[in-house]
């Protein structure tokens, strides 16, 4: 089988996870900024994670022959600081060149705060100014429903960005729907503990289509699983489902929203 990985954040992962991940079928694997797992004191911290993005982790995929490619912008968690987040958008135009780069991204809420919201805004008035494909991450749990709501709603303020060049990620059952009627992608996260596990990522599909959505692993410095995506392909196999459907999902979906930017080549 081959998939694509278009969402993991590969510098917190180590090199037998690359391996695991080749010989599994990746083809290319995307990986967005977000949190760090602590919170930077400043705009160089960002800068040298930008570095990080564009320059080591796309030579380190290169070992094992993994295509690389990222997003950029400051998270919603670090967003929080607006003198902060002002100083790192800026630092974003400049990097937009760099050849691995595929729009702006993770961005959205994490609480759904007012700070948060204004700098969505501007990330958002980035990707408009820039022609961007934007990679949206959705808050957890309890404030998923009201944020997802304030993100479309913050995104279709903006006519220049036509919603099939954007992604809303973590889409969990109860706002799959919403995404989806207005045009926008969904990406369905698999997760050991919280978001989606294989079988409700399945059984999502099954309810809302299997077109406009991708599957991701997310795989991060916290307790989540780089093959998460290969091992829903065995159990789409157990449910009856041919290769071919799993290639649509695994495969062809995130290369359809992806090739939107002509950098990415698999
Ligand atoms: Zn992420």
């Amino acid at each position: 089988m081959r998939y694509i990985e278009p969402h993991g954040h590969m510098v917190s992962r180590t090199t037998d996870d690359y391996q695991a991940m080749v010989m599994a079928g990746c083809a290319a694997v995307c990986e967005p900024a977000f949190w760090a797992g602590y919170d930077r004191k400043n705009a160089h911290g960002f800068y040298d994670y930008f570095l990080q993005l564009t320059e080591y982790e796309p030579r380190r995929a290169k070992k094992y022959h993994l295509p690389h490619y990222t997003w950029l912008c400051i998270n919603p968690k670090e967003s929080e600081d607006t003198k902060l987040a002002d100083d790192v958008i800026a630092l974003i135009p400049d990097l937009l060149s760099k050849p691995n780069v595929l729009g702006i991204g993770e961005i959205g809420l994490n609480k759904n705060s007012r700070n948060e919201l204004l700098i969505l805004e501007k990330h958002l008035q980035l990707a408009a100014d820039h022609d961007q494909l934007v990679l949206v991450h959705t808050p957890h749990l309890e404030d998923k429903l009201k944020g997802t709501r304030l993100i479309l709603d913050a995104i279709q303020n903006f006519s220049t960005l036509r919603p099939e060049r954007v992604i809303i990620d973590h889409v969990e059952e109860h706002t799959a729907p919403l995404v989806l009627d207005r045009g926008f992608w969904a990406g369905i996260t698999l997760y050991p503990e919280s978001k989606a596990t294989p079988h409700r990522a399945i059984d999502m599909l099954e309810l809302y289509g299997h077109e406009h959505i991708w599957l991701n692993s997310a795989c991060d410095w916290g307790h989540s699983d780089p093959l998460a995506v290969p091992r829903t392909a065995l159990e789409m196999r157990r449910r009856g489902y041919d290769a071919n459907f799993i290639d649509q999902i695994l495969y062809q979906n995130p290369l359809q929203f992806l090739s939107q930017n002509p950098r990415f080549k698999v």
